[in-house]
C-alpha cells in the first residue's frame, strides 16, 4: 500500500500517505473547472476545495485513530485515495462497546466541521437562500458552504450500515452486544450486500455514481465477512499448530547457485541462513532471484538475505501471525520460543490449516445430523 505514495508528515505518532492516484482526481478537477468561462481562476478554487474537503477526511481518519489509541488500538498509517481515506490498523477493536465509538468517531468529526461551519454562516448571514438561486449560482455556492454541505455529506454517507463503510461497523458492533462477533458480522454483511445490490439498481435508472458505490460495498461487505470467517476458523490455534518443521538450512557462506539447487530439488520456497545454529537471514524466492540477477551462481548468499525476518512465539495465536504477516506485507516468519529456533511458518500452512479446520468442522455437522 506504501508504493507510491507520498508521505506528507506525521502527526500524534501515525504517518499519513498520499496515494499517487490522488493526484489524478486533482488533475481532474483542475481540468473540469478550467473549462468553464471564468477558466484557470476557477480551476484553482475547485483544486483549493478538494484539498479543503481532504483535509476534512484527514481530520475524519483521525478522528477513528484517536479513539482507537485510546483503547490501545495502533493506527500504522493514514491513505488518502480520491474515494477518501483510509486508516490502516495493527488489529481490530473486539469489545462492541470499543467497536462502536472507534467507528462512531469518523462521521462525529464532520458534524463537528458542518456544525461549526453553519454556525459562523448563519451569524455572518452567508447562508444562500437555494429556492431564489438560477443554476449558474447553484453551480457557484459560496467556498464555505459548498464545505458545509460536503462535511453533512460525508457524515450521512459514512453512516450507511454496510462495509466497507463506518456505519457497517456500526451496525455490527451494535449486533455484537446480543450475539457473537461472527453472527453479528455475517448479518451486517449480508444487509450491506442487500443495500449494495438496492443502490446498482437504482444507479440505473437515477445516478449511475450509485452502480459504482454499490459495487463498492458489494466487495468490501464481502471482504469483511471473508475476514471474520478466517479469524473464527483459526480460534483457538496458536503458531505451534502450523508450523513446519522440515526445511532447509544454509550455512552463511553457501552460494546463490546452492540456494537455486535447493529451490529445484525440493517443495520448499524460502531457506534459513544459520550460523552456527542460530538464524541469521531469511532467504526467499524474491531474494535469491535476485541475487542470481546481480551477483550469479557464485555470490553469497548471506550478501541478498533479508536480515530483517519476522520473528513470532510458538505460542502466539495463529490469527494474530495472519493480521501481522499482511500488516507487515512478509508472508513467512521464523519461530522462536526465546533463543530457541522451532521452524518456520508462512501464510501457505496458515491457509491449509485453514482448509482443514474447515473439513474437520463440516464433518462434524455432518455427525451431528445422524449421518
Ligand atoms: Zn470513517
Amino acid at each position: 500500500m506504501r508504493s507510491w505514495s507520498l508521505p506528507v508528515g506525521k502527526f500524534f505518532g501515525i504517518q499519513v500517505y498520499i496515494h499517487w492516484t490522488f493526484w489524478i482526481l486533482i488533475v481532474w478537477v483542475f481540468l473540469m473547472h478550467a473549462g468553464s468561462p471564468q477558466g484557470v481562476n476557477q480551476g484553482i478554487w475547485g483544486v483549493l476545495f478538494i484539498l479543503a474537503l481532504f483535509a476534512c477526511v484527514v481530520l475524519h481518519e483521525f478522528g477513528h485513530a484517536l479513539t482507537a489509541k485510546r483503547f490501545g488500538v495502533v493506527t500504522r498509517d493514514i491513505t488518502l485515495y480520491p474515494i477518501g481515506g483510509i486508516s490502516s490498523f495493527e488489529s481490530m477493536p473486539e469489545k462492541p462497546a470499543h467497536e462502536l465509538l472507534i467507528s462512531l468517531a469518523g462521521p462525529s468529526v464532520n458534524v463537528v466541521i458542518a456544525t461549526g461551519l453553519w454556525i459562523y454562516l448563519s451569524s455572518t448571514g452567508q447562508v444562500p437562500d437555494l429556492s431564489t438561486l438560477n443554476a449558474a449560482q447553484v453551480a457557484n455556492l459560496p467556498f464555505l458552504y459548498s464545505l458545509f454541505i460536503a462535511n453533512a455529506m460525508l457524515a450521512v454517507f459514512n453512516l450507511i450500515p454496510a462495509f466497507p463503510m463506518d456505519g457497517g461497523r456500526v451496525f455490527r458492533a451494535l449486533l455484537g452486544f446480543a450475539m457473537s462477533r461472527t453472527t453479528a458480522t455475517r448479518i451486517a454483511a449480508a444487509l450491506g450486500q442487500i443495500l449494495a445490490i438496492g443502490f446498482v439498481f437504482l444507479g440505473f435508472f437515477y445516478n449511475f455514481w450509485l452502480v459504482f458505490i454499490g459495487l463498492f460495498i458489494y466487495l468490501g461487505a464481502g471482504g469483511e465477512a471473508v475476514f471474520e470467517q478466517t479469524k473464527s476458523a483459526l480460534a483457538g490455534l496458536t503458531v505451534r499448530d502450523a508450523l513446519m518443521h522440515r526445511f532447509t538450512v544454509l550455512g552463511p557462506d553457501a552460494t546463490i547457485g546452492e540456494a537455486v539447487d535447493a529451490l529445484l530439488n525440493s517443495q520448499e520456497t524460502e531457506f534459513v541462513v544459520a550460523d552456527a545454529g542460530k538464524p541469521i537471514g531469511l532467504l526467499t524466492r524474491n531474494e535469491i532471484v535476485k541475487g542470481l540477477s546481480s551477483g550469479g551462481n557464485e555470490a553469497a548468499v548471506s550478501a541478498f538475505m533479508n536480515t530483517e525476518f519476522f520473528i513470532v512465539s510458538p505460542d502466539a495465536k495463529l490469527f494474530e501471525f495472519f493480521e501481522q504477516s499482511s500488516a507487515k506485507q512478509q508472508s513467512v516468519a521464523l519461530v522462536m520460543d526465546g533463543d530457541k529456533f522451532e521452524g518456520l511458518i508462512d501464510l501457505e500452512n496458515v491457509q491449509e490449516k485453514m482448509m482443514i479446520q474447515e473439513a474437520l468442522a463440516s464433518r462434524r455437522i455432518l455427525h451431528s445430523t445422524g449421518h
